[in-house]
Formats: structure tokens, sequence, C-alpha cells
């Protein structure tokens, strides 16, 4: 479980990101944060692999407190997806995914077979493996971001608003598909949208949040008072 415990962020500038939020986010389930543009959402989800440092307050992975722990320990136990895929893009889509078991030591033949693997799982045609990013839909790249993103098979993925960028229809496969990953997986996700209806269809779990970084509702989908 992730424990957030009166967690603020305050930017140099002063600006309050996220203003004393406890969160507990269980575990093998889609948890969604919510909230208008600039509420913290994006902040409480780089504090979780501290990419941003907490001003005050605690987070703790499964009981550790997270400044206790190597930075690299606790990326590679997240993945990581956001907006636009952020693909290597000189580099093909099958070396794009199978990067990240070879940066923790796999084989270049078995990263390969892994990636395909996960083309697989996310849904790609094994004949996008040889194409480079460009070349894909803004659909395809999400799923790719997907793969990678699974690649090391991390507990925890954290998401960013993955699907904002593409068309409804493709949205809603792309929602659709991450339900299935995780319960075939059992991943811990933690997930940042705009859209409630988005937070509602993913979310077991819903976190909204309001302007000023702090935490409004935090229930089931079918508990979420609406205002
Ligand atoms: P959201 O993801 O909900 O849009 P963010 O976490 O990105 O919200 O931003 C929350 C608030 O913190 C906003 O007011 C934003 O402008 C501000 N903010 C984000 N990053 C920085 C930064 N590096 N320095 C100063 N203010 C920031
Ligand atoms: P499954 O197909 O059982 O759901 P995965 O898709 O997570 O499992 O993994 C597929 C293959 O990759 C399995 O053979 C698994 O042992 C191997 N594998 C996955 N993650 C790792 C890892 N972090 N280290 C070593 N091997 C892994």
């Amino acid at each position: 479980m992730i424990r957030m415990e009166s967690v603020t962020k305050r930017y140099p500038d002063g600006t309050v990101a996220v203003d004393r939020l406890s969160l507990e986010i269980p575990d093998r389930s889609i948890t969604v944060l919510v909230g208008p543009s600039g509420c913290g959402k994006t902040t409480t989800l780089r504090m979780i692999n501290r990419m941003v440092e907490p001003t005050e307050g605690t987070i703790s992975l499964d009981g550790a407190d997270l400044q206790q722990q190597p930075v690299t320990t606790l990326r590679r136990s997240m993945g990581y997806v956001i907006q636009n895929a952020g693909l290597f893009q000189h580099r093909t889509i099958l070396d794009n995914i199978a990067t990240v078991p070879r940066m923790i030591g796999w084989g270049k033949q078995k990263s390969r077979e892994r990636a395909a693997e996960l083309m697989e799982r996310v849904g790609l045609d094994a004949s996008l493996g040889k194409r480079y990013p460009y070349q894909l839909s803004g659909g395809q790249q999400q799923r790719v971001g997907v793969a990678r993103a699974l690649a090391a098979d991390p507990p925890v993925l954290l998401m960013d608003e993955p699907f904002s960028a593409v068309d409804p229809v493709v949205r809603k496969g792309l929602q659709d598909e991450l339900l299935r990953i995780q319960d075939e997986l059992g991943k811990t996700i933690v997930f940042v949208t705009h859209d409630i209806d988005e937070a509602v269809k993913l979310g077991s779990m819903v976190a909204v949040m309001r302007t000023g970084g702090r935490l409004a509702q935090f229930a089931p989908p079918a508990e979420l008072l609406s205002d």
C-alpha cells in the first residue's frame, strides 16, 4: 500500500500545489486522482516516484518511508506513463520497449522477446515492432507507452493523463484495455485525469482534488457525492 500522510508541496516560488493530502492507495487496484487543471494531481503523482519531493508530510510504500529508499530502486518498482507516451523517436517500437529490460540487465534476445510479448499484451500487432513512433497513431503510441512501463514488471504503475490526447473512440478502447491488463496482472495503478467520467469508469477508488491541492473526496465511484 502507498500511504500519504498530510503531504504538502510548496514550490520554490511559493505555490502550494498540494496541501496536507492524506491518502491510502490500496494494492492491486486502480486509484484515480481527478480534479481541475492545476489542482495538484501531477505533483501528487510525481511525489510517489520522487520526481518531486514533498515539503512536509510522509509517503510510505508497504510501510517503508520513501525517503529511506534509493531513488533508483524506487523508480524500478514504478512504471510511469505520460500523455504523449514520451517515446524515443529514433528507436523502433520494439527497441523502445526492450530498452527497459536491457537497462535492468536482461540479455538482448530475452529483452526483445519480452518486448514482443508485451506488444501482444497491450494489443499491438507484432508487425508494428519495426516501425518508428512517428509511424504510429496516437492511440498506438500510448499502447507502446503502457507496454514500456510494464516491461520491468513493476508492481506499481503511475499514469498521468495517458489517454487525454487521443480521440474519444480510441480512448474508450484504451480504457477497456487498461481494465483488462489490471485484471490480468493485478498492478497497483495510480491514474491521473481531469475527466470525471474516466475516473468513474476506471477507479476502484477516486480521489477528488480541488484547486489549492486539497482533497475533497476519497471514495469508490458509486459513493461519490456530486457537486
Ligand atoms: P495538475 O496536474 O492538477 O494540473 P500540477 O500538479 O501540475 O496540477 O500543478 C499544481 C499547481 O502547482 C499549479 O498551480 C501549477 O501551476 C503549480 N506548479 C506545478 N509545477 C510547478 C513548479 N515547478 N513550480 C512552481 N509551480 C508549479
Ligand atoms: P505472465 O505472463 O505470467 O502474466 P509476465 O507477463 O509478467 O507474466 O512475464 C512474462 C515472462 O517474463 C515470464 O516468464 C516472467 O518470468 C518473465 N518476467 C517478467 N518480469 C520479470 C522480471 N522482473 N524479472 C525476470 N523475469 C521476468
